[in-house]
């Protein structure tokens, strides 16, 4: 699935799935500084004792407080920081500092992710499986650079062979339990694995595409050859991106340029472009557009790209960094 010609020989298995259960990142707080909205009174003009303003700032009258400064809000008379606002760096948390527009940055060198500032961005499970409901198999990237004779020569992060890698595969494939018939009754959320920004979508193309076994190739709309997948890219504030792959028609929450949560509903599973069944391809591009092993391992890379790399169910964890 993914850019790949190959075609794997999909198996799906019922993986027994259990208690898996998805949380969805809350968001980071971004407050809205126009929450201190100013209010005149009578007095407003005859205030000030103290009120610096020789730092140009605006001050704003808010009811009850005198003389509230722009980045805070007026709170049982009293003048507090409004939300998601810092008047200095000891306002804001760990690795953060409070920037010229008064809300908290993360330092040089760190990267914001699910409300926090980190080294390294790592993802959560991209895809709903709320009570082990959704994901059955997962295939995963190969890791013997060496184009092979077939689908089976390939080697997972952890060794293992076909079916948990396929030759040439660049992405991790996350099954839909169910197929087809699973993706008619409502298929399953894809996540943003962790926050970003929206900067590829593709929409509009058919969704069935299916392995025919009588010519052992993927047919899409007809029986015709493979069209496009619908897909959305975000990329990460430490220069990687998230792909996700085989969307189902018309399902695409998010538009080019729009900032992303972690969490945050994209689109529905399909089995759109070189696909075979229903399913999500996940791919993890490094800096330099090169497809990464999300997956740490012996014959990947020493560190893990996922939050949690052994969650529930023997999946990535579903809760984000
Ligand atoms: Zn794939």
């Amino acid at each position: 699935m993914g850019r790949s010609a190959k075609l794997p020989l999909v198996f799906v298995f019922a993986i027994a799935c259990a208690d898996s259960t998805e949380t969805p990142g809350a968001g980071t707080s971004s407050g809205d500084p126009s929450t201190g909205a100013a209010e005149t009174t009578g007095t407003a003009s005859t205030t000030e004792p103290g009120a610096s303003s020789s730092t140009g700032t605006t001050e704003v009258d808010t009811g009850g407080c005198t003389a509230c400064l722009a980045w805070e809000s007026c709170v049982d008379a009293m003048c507090e920081l409004a939300p998601g606002r810092c008047g200095a760096d000891e306002d804001c948390g760990r690795g953060q500092h409070c920037d010229p527009d008064h809300a908290c940055a993360c330092d040089e060198g760190l990267f914001a992710n699910a409300g926090k500032c980190v080294d390294r961005i790592l993802f959560a499970l991209p895809m709903d499986n709320v009570d082990g409901a959704h994901i059955g198999n997962v295939i995963g990237v190969d890791n013997d650079p060496a184009i092979g004779q077939s689908d089976l020569d390939c080697v997972s992060y952890d060794g293992e062979p076909f079916p948990r890698c396929y030759d040439n595969h660049t992405g991790t494939d996350f099954l839909l339990k169910g197929g087809f018939a699973a993706m008619d009754s409502g298929s399953a959320a894809v996540f943003a694995a962790a926050d970003g920004e929206v900067v590829f979508v593709h929409d509009g193309e058919y969704d069935r595409c299916a392995l025919d076994l009588q010519v052992q190739a993927v047919r899409c709309e007809d029986g015709g050859p493979v069209t496009p997948p619908n897909e959305i890219t975000v990329l990460h504030a430490d220069g990687v991106s998230t792909r996700y792959l085989h969307l189902k028609k018309n399902s695409i929450l998010v538009a080019e340029g729009d900032v992303v949560t972690c969490g945050q509903s994209l689109a529905l599973v399909g089995s759109s472009g070189n696909s075979s069944a229903p399913h999500l391809h996940f791919e993890v591009e490094g800096v330099e557009g090169e497809p990464v092993d999300p997956f740490a391992g012996p014959y990947s890379q020493p560190e893990t790209y996922w939050a949690e790399q052994d969650g529930a169910d023997g999946l990535p964890g579903a809760a984000c960094q």
